[in-house]
């Protein structure tokens, strides 16, 4: 094409594309699921757009928001067209081929680890997954503020793109043509599309539509030559269903009073949906199948499989803010979760009376529960505004609210239906149905997981600490290897025991070897183990638990009762620790004590109360080193 112009894949696109025009991947049908997951976004921006200024959508055909998608057995080619915002010749440049997305090596890794291409789509780079179908692509696009341009590229390296002189005019959106590979030849069936389309869109919010063929019987006279048995194609452009039926009865009543003519098949076309736009969290929830929610969550999760959310969550929220929600706590934490929490952005889909508004909302949730996937739709906040005044509209405080106490329910739930999690309770409270296998371990799966998200709400949200220590779980001294909870040990604290004890440190290992534990351990007093970097500044913020202080057994304040000896020996080594304190100095340490806390070793260095016990010293010093 004389008005091409030649660019070159960035790098780490280039190694994907290889990756995948190569790969032995077995599940190719993914293309299509990433595909209608596109068009969809951009019909979403549109209709975003249109809230605000009606213009942008165009007049006549380019109004209808849909997808459509037609098959060319005779060149190969399979299309998927849909009216979205389209691309400008800069978009296409950028977004098919010169910015790598952040997480484009991640998923190079991950691809050459495992070969399972199948979560393309959370990468950030789902387009791609055409390369698995097709040796040669074509995105023809229009958006309002540019011409119509073509991208074309047969993955060797380099693509071109054209201003488009030769098509058919879109008016506003995109086509995607798929030039497929000889191996790929099903998806030419209709009947192939028909399946995957039902499979990976059920969801989706705009109608899709097949350019179907149908074979229709038609009376024509049976004249002399048998001409008549060719079979014809008519192309019908009408969707309307009522006009087939209407012909047909018109057709008997015909052979009856006329026997002179005969019946040929004749294939017609017309646009036929294949999915209708339904919204599950509409839904009452006593109506929606267990089946339902996983594939809705699944088409959330831009990724299929048989993995099962751990959890998920339906309500209606009423009152002066009205708002439905389905949340899910996904079965794995994403791969970054924890590398870039700070930056990390809400995974909730945010819906105005069923129109998608965003998935970037991060007034939603606070940024430890950033690991649920899931939808809102609300019928209060304002549907014509900007972003920004959504942003800053007074009921989303509401709404969040609302949402997180939800989602500390769902999490509480896990818990509470785990077999595991509820042993040494009453016999009685644990339920005795077929889903008791499947929900056992659930809650340690749960906490390996996302732990680290509690811990971090119990920082950072004053509001609910209390209802996320709950959730906390740990090992201690009396655990058995196992996790237990803040109410569990509180359950079995000896009778006079006022405080909630816990040791923090690296290891597990290295903290059952501590002297801090000697004594207490004789003495049957259960010690919880801290052994995350992050426990340190936990136990800054959880002061104390159901009425119970914690105490850490490294620092000042342990008391085990009265001792009567305590006096009599103080007594008779004073001299000694007055020696002590003398060599030692104040600047090395406060005071010098003798204590009941130890058994075989003869000394330890404690912690001041409000100081920094030795673990946090270390902790800190990694930090500046
Ligand atoms: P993602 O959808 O996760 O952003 P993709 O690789 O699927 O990643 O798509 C890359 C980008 O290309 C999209 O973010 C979008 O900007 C653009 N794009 C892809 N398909 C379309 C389309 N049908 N209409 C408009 N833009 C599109
Ligand atoms: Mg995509």
């Amino acid at each position: 094409r004389n008005n091409a112009e030649k660019f070159e894949f960035q790098a780490e696109v280039s190694r994907l594309m290889d990756i995948i025009v190569n790969s032995l991947y077995s599940n190719k049908d993914i293309f299509l699921r990433e595909l209608i997951s596109n068009a969809s976004d951009a019909l979403d921006k549109i209709r975003f757009l249109s809230l605000t200024d009606k213009e942008v959508l165009g007049e006549g055909d380019a109004t209808k928001l849909d997808i459509q998608i037609k098959l060319d057995k005779e060149k190969k080619i399979l299309s998927l067209r849909d009216r979205g915002i389209g691309m400008t010749k800069e978009d296409l440049i950028k977004n098919l081929g010169t910015i790598a997305k952040s997480g484009t090596s991640a998923f190079v890794e991950k691809v050459q680890s495992s070969g399972d291409l199948n979560l393309i789509g959370q990468f950030g780079v789902g387009f791609y997954s055409v390369y698995l179908v097709a040796d040669y692509v074509e995105v023809v696009s229009k958006h309002n503020d540019d011409k119509q341009y073509v991208w074309e590229s047969k993955a060797d390296g380099a693509f071109a793109i054209s201003e488009d002189t030769w098509n058919e005019p879109l008016g506003r959106g995109t086509e995607i043509r798929l030039h497929l590979r000889d191996e790929a030849q099903e998806y030419l069936e209709e009947s192939k599309l028909k399946e995957l389309v039902k499979r990976y869109s059920e969801f989706i919010n705009f109608p899709i539509y097949i350019w179907a063929s149908k074979e229709v019987d038609v009376e024509v006279p049976a004249d002399e030559d048998d001409s008549g048995d060719e079979e014809e194609t008519t192309d019908k452009t009408s969707s309307e269903e009522g006009e087939d039926e209407d012909a047909e009865k018109g057709e008997d009543e015909d052979t009856e009073k006329k026997p002179k003519t005969k019946t040929v098949k004749e294939t017609t076309y017309e646009w036929e949906v294949l999915n209708d736009v339904k919204a599950i969290w509409l839904r009452s929830p006593k109506d929606v199948t267990e089946k339902e929610y996983i594939k809705f969550y699944h088409s959330l999760a831009k990724g299929f499989g048989d993995e099962k959310p751990m959890a998920w969550s339906h309500f209606t929220a009423e009152g002066d803010v009205e708002f439905k929600a389905v949340l899910y706590v996904p079965p794995k934490a994403p791969h970054n979760l924890y590398d870039s929490y700070y930056k990390s952005k809400s995974n909730l889909k945010l819906y105005v009376r069923r129109v998608f508004i965003s998935d970037e909302f991060d007034e939603l949730l606070p940024k430890f529960l950033s690991f649920l996937k899931g939808i809102v739709d609300s019928d209060t906040l304002p549907l014509n505004v900007s972003r920004e005044m959504l942003q800053a509209h007074g009921s989303l405080k509401t709404i969040k609210k609302k949402l997180i106490r939800k989602a500390l329910d769902m999490i509480r739930k896990i818990a509470e239906e785990d077999p595991d999690e509820s042993s040494g309770k009453d016999e009685k409270e644990v339920e005795k149905s077929s889903d008791n296998d499947e929900k056992k371990g659930q809650y340690t799966k749960f906490w390996n997981e996302y732990g680290k998200s509690i811990k971090l709400g119990i920082i950072e949200d004053a509001s609910n600490r209390n209802r996320l220590a709950k959730l906390l779980r740990f090992e201690s001294t009396k655990s058995d290897g196992k996790l237990t909870s803040l109410d569990k040990y509180i359950s079995r604290m000896k009778s006079g025991q006022k405080e909630i004890l816990y040791i923090t440190g690296t290891s597990q290992e290295q903290l059952e070897k501590s002297p801090f534990l000697e004594r207490l351990k004789k003495k049957n007093y259960e010690v919880i183990f801290f052994t995350d970097p992050v426990d340190e500044y936990l136990m800054q913020y959880l002061m104390d638990y159901e009425g119970k202080q914690f105490q850490n057994v490294s620092k000042e304040g342990l008391k085990f009762g009265k001792d009567k000896t305590n006096k009599e020996l103080k007594e008779s080594f004073k001299e000694l620790t007055k020696w002590w304190k003398g060599v030692l100095t104040t600047s090395k340490v406060d005071d010098v004590k003798i204590s009941n806390r130890l058994d075989n070793t003869p000394c330890v260095v404690v912690t001041s109360k409000f100081g920094w016990s030795a673990n946090m010293e270390r902790i800190m010093q990694a930090q500046t080193l």
